[in-house]
């Protein structure tokens, strides 16, 4: 298992002919209204320099993005997904496990449905709780940065998290790199993690159905699950859970992803009838991952906008491009 900041598994992409449509897209992309570093209007400039067709943005817990980026996509002529990446509570049947993550995609969702602003609004004050509480316990521990350091970094408007923490630590000498932040200080065993009250997926699923739009598990690899004695039963129990729960698909390539995890994660979503999404997981600067890096072929996005119109019908999807 490939996990955060480590070279690249997948080769790069093979450029695509002048005449024909380049054949891939990117379906995980992080802006600075998150913890990217790119503008969002520049986004759409960056993918298809990068030779993609078509992209999703998906900021963790805020679409502040999406118009701007949306207005660009259309400009350059490139297919705009607007989505969002929601954190939820990864115990979804209340059992303590598993131990790591659970980040749900919502792609082709409304970003002005009112369900979203209320999430976000209460996302956004679930942070502004936990941060300070990451930065008293940093500072029992002798580490002492100051909070309005970090949102000075993280700029206004910004859904600020410990990316943006690790970076002021870098910053000021406490850490070498942000992988040491995370390992040392605030990585779920860091000696100043703090949790912070998630949403049930269940709840998140229901939310982005709402919205207009398809709810797929991010990077499975990163729920941490204990796979070792009966590889593959622990994910095909939560995923099982997720599917009861309305989860629409699963993200298959992605840059934490080794080939044999793609292969893996393929196959499950081909036994639940699933569909399946992937992406880079671009963060701009502050990740060494690069756009187009998990090689997503383009009938990925078509067939998750196909699933998108034949639900909500075609004003749901904001398409730059004609199909
Ligand atoms: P937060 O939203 O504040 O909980 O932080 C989540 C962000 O931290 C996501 O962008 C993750 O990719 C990033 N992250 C989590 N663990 C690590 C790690 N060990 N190294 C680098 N980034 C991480
Ligand atoms: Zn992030
Ligand atoms: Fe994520
Ligand atoms: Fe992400």
């Amino acid at each position: 298992m490939r996990y955060f900041n480590e070279p690249p598994t997948l080769g790069p992409m093979p450029a695509a002919p002048d005449s024909a449509p380049p054949r891939w897209c990117d379906l995980h992309l992080h802006s600075n209204a998150s913890d990217g570093t790119d503008e969002p209007a520049d986004l759409p400039r960056l993918c298809k320099a990068a030779g993609l067709s078509a992209f999703a943005l998906t900021d963790h817990d805020t679409v502040a993005g999406v118009a701007a980026c949306a207005a660009a996509a259309k400009k350059q002529k490139i297919d705009f997904v607007p989505g969002i990446e929601l954190s939820v509570d990864p115990d979804v049947d209340g059992t303590g496990e598993p131990a790591g993550t659970l980040h749900l995609l919502g792609l082709f969702i409304d970003p002005g449905h009112p369900w979203l602003g209320e999430i976000t609004q209460a996302l956004t004050r679930a942070r502004a709780e936990r941060n300070p509480e990451i930065i008293r316990k940093l500072s029992g521990l002798g580490v002492r940065i100051a909070y309005d350091e970090v949102l000075d970094l993280a700029g206004p408007g910004t859904t600020v998290g410990r990316p943006h923490i690790a970076q002021v630590l870098v910053k000021k000498g406490y850490v070498k790199s942000v992988h040491e932040a995370f390992a040392k200080y605030i990585g779920s065993g860091g000696a100043a993690y703090a949790r912070r009250d998630l949403m049930t997926a269940k709840e998140a699923i229901k939310g982005v159905h709402a919205a207009g739009g398809l709810a797929l598990l991010a990077h499975p690899v990163q729920l941490r699950l204990p796979d070792e004695d009966r590889p593959g039963e622990a994910l095909a129990h939560v995923v099982g859970r997720l599917k009861a729960q309305g989860l629409d698909g699963l993200e298959t390539r992605h840059s934490d992803h080794a080939p044999a995890d793609v292969a893996r994660f393929e196959a499950l979503a081909d036994r639940l009838n699933l569909l399946t999404t992937g992406g880079s997981d671009y963060h701009g600067s502050r990740k060494s991952i690069q756009l187009g890096h998990a090689a997503v072929p383009r009938g990925v996005y078509e067939r998750l906008r196909d699933e998108a119109r034949r639900r909500w019908g075609p004003g749901r999807v904001v398409a730059g491009r004609k199909p």
